[in-house]
């Protein structure tokens, strides 16, 4: 991701890093209540990461399992 891409909660910025870590996919689309998402290349999943979600650590959870599952199938 490039400058001005970052989540403005940063447990869910911190989440997103960690998604990169693991290799997946992260893309900014700039859509009025969705931030982006978190994309498996491998198997062409993804996950909707929200701009203003009611509970940060919960979307952060989300993102996390998203990692767990398809983390190392590249
Ligand atoms: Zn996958």
């Amino acid at each position: 991701m490039g400058i001005g891409d970052r989540h403005q909660k940063k447990d869910v910025e911190a989440a997103l890093k960690r998604a990169e870590a693991a290799g997946l996919k992260v893309t900014h689309d700039k859509n009025r209540h969705r931030w982006g998402w978190v994309i498996c290349c491998p198997c062409n999943q993804s996950q909707a990461v929200y701009s203003t979600p009611r509970n940060t650590g919960d979307e952060a959870s989300k993102i996390d399992l998203f990692i767990k599952n398809h983390r190392g199938h590249a």
